[in-house]
C-alpha cells in the first residue's frame, strides 16, 4: 500500500503496478486528483486503529509513506500501525531546499510573526491552505495560492486568491510576483522541483523567502529520499520472500 498525495507516490504506483498489487490510499482533499496506477482508495482511515484495520482487512505486506512531507499525522499513525503489526514499512521523502538566506520558522504562526516584523505589507503566500488561518488578523495584503477553493472567513480581509497546481516555471513565478508587487514569499520547505520555481525567482527579484520548515520524521524510521530506492526497497524485500 502506498500512502499517497505527491507526485512521487503517483510515480512509484506506475512503477510496481505491473509486478505488485499496488493500492494508493489518498485523503481526499482535492477534487479531481491525479489516478495512479493500480488501486485506489480515498479517505481517512480513522485514526491508528482504523489504519490498522484497514492493513489486516487487506491483506497489506508492506506499506510505502510517500505522503507529502508536511503530513505529519498520517506518517505518525502509519509508523506506529506498521509497528505494532510488524508490517514493513519505508519513508519516501523528497529532500528539502536548501534554505539559503531564507528565514527558517517552524510553523505558521511563526512565519506570520517573521512577516508582520519585518513589516512586510505584500505577501505571496504559498504554504498551503491549512497555513492560511495564522494569518486571518493581519494588516498585510496576500496573495494567496491554493488547490481548493476556500470560503472568504477562512481567508484574510485583503487578499486576491489564485487556484493552481504545480509544475511553474520560474519564468511565470517571476512575472507573478512582480505583477503582484510581492514583497515576500511564504513557502513551506516542500522540497522537489514541482513548486521550487518560486524560489529561484524571489532570489532573482530580491525578495525575502519565509520557510516553514518540516515536521520531524517519528525516530528510527528507514528512509528513502528518491523513486529509484523506493522501487529497489521493494523488490529486494519480494525477492527476499521478506
Ligand atoms: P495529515 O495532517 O498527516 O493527516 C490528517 C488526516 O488525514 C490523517 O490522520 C488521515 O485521517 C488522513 N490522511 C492523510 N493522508 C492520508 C492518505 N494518504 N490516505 C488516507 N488518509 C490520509 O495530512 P495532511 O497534511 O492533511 O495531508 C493530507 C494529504 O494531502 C496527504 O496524503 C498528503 O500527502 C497530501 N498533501 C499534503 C500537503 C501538506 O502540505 N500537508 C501538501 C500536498 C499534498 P485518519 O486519521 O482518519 O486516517
Amino acid at each position: 500500500m502506498i500512502l499517497g498525495g505527491s507526485a512521487e507516490a503517483r510515480e512509484l504506483a506506475g512503477r510496481l503496478a505491473p509486478r505488485f498489487e499496488v493500492t494508493t490510499s489518498l485523503a481526499g482533499r482535492v477534487n479531481n486528483p491525479a489516478v495512479p496506477a493500480g488501486a485506489l482508495r480515498i479517505g481517512g482511515f480513522g485514526g491508528e486503529v482504523g489504519l490498522r484495520k484497514w492493513l489486516v482487512d487487506n491483506s497489506i505486506d508492506a506499506v510505502l509513506d510517500a505522503t507529502h512531507p508536511f503530513a505529519a499525522t498520517i506518517t505518525e499513525n502509519a509508523v506506529a500501525a506498521c509497528d505494532r503489526l510488524g508490517i514493513p514499512h519505508l519513508v519516501l521523502r523528497r529532500p528539502p531546499w536548501p534554505a539559503g538566506d531564507a528565514t527558517v520558522v517552524s510553523s505558521a504562526a511563526e512565519a506570520k510573526d517573521a512577516v508582520t516584523a519585518q513589516g512586510f505589507s505584500r505577501v505571496f503566500l504559498t504554504s498551503g491552505r491549512s497555513s492560511i488561518g495564522a494569518f486571518l488578523f493581519s494588516d498585510a495584503w496576500f496573495l494567496i495560492r491554493v488547490v481548493e477553493p476556500m470560503s472568504a472567513d477562512e481567508l484574510p480581509e485583503r487578499h486576491h486568491l489564485l487556484l493552481s497546481r504545480g509544475p511553474y516555471t520560474v519564468a511565470a513565478e517571476t512575472e507573478l510576483m512582480r505583477q503582484y508587487e510581492i514583497e515576500v514569499l511564504v513557502t513551506k520547505n516542500s522540497g522537489g522541483s514541482m513548486t521550487s520555481a518560486k524560489l529561484e525567482a524571489a532570489a532573482a527579484l530580491n525578495i525575502p523567502v519565509v520557510m516553514i520548515d518540516r515536521p520531524a520524521l517519528p525516530e528510527n524510521v528507514s528512509t528513502v529520499a528518491t523513486v529509484d530506492e523506493a522501487q529497489q526497497w521493494v523488490i529486494e524485500r519480494d525477492t527476499a520472500g521478506v
